[in-house]
């Protein structure tokens, strides 16, 4: 989605948002620069790819449906499954379950095509929202001045437990699901 890998000589001056440097055996450097820190680096044995998700800005409906087919789990993980899907963090999953009127518990595999059509157009809206916005914020990210993004201004569940619901009113609920805070409204998703 973003981000960049630059090789470079050992001496050439570290970028802002340098994230790693690894050492090649010529003797410069591969470096991993990603200001809105929705890249991504894993490290695979030989002959041991473990190919990621796929992008959610790019997948198309038949693929995201097929992603939660069968599966068990509820639908917070799923969403929060690296290897289903990229980039999709603990805010965003919350945050687009509500747009799509879906209970984080929910098993992946129970979802209606339809409500899947849904949760579909709410990541894609809430990732390009927060990508307008400066990345999400709360614990990590800072943009390139210091400041915290934006993000947390429109979240409509995250973080606001016991507050009212901005559709219904009913206080918003929080649960612990495969260890991750989970905000959810008891009404307007099912
Ligand atoms: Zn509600």
């Amino acid at each position: 989605m973003t981000g960049r890998l630059q090789v470079c000589e050992p001496e050439a001056e570290i970028a802002k948002h340098t994230h790693a440097i690894l050492k090649l055996t010529s003797g410069r450097e591969l470096r991993f620069v990603d200001p809105r820190r929705f890249g991504r680096l894993s490290v695979a044995a030989d002959g041991d790819f473990d190919p990621v998700g796929v992008e959610p800005l790019d997948v198309d409906l038949e693929r995201f449906v097929a992603l939660f087919r069968g599966r068990k789990t509820p639908i917070k993980s799923a969403l929060l499954n690296q290897k289903l899907l990229r980039g999709v963090g603990n805010i965003y999953a919350d945050e687009s379950l509500f747009r799509s009127g879906i209970r984080p518990r929910r098993k992946a595999a129970s979802i209606t095509r339809e409500q899947l059509g849904k949760l579909f157009v709410s990541v894609k809206e809430v990732l390009k929202e927060a990508i307008k916005l400066g990345g999400s914020s709360i614990s990590d990210y800072v943009d390139a001045d210091g400041e915290e993004g934006f993000f947390q201004l429109k979240h409509r569940v995250y973080g606001r437990e016991g507050e009212p619901c901005l559709t219904c009113k009913r206080p918003i609920k929080r649960v612990v699901i495969a260890g991750r805070s989970s905000h959810f409204c008891p009404k307007c998703q099912q």
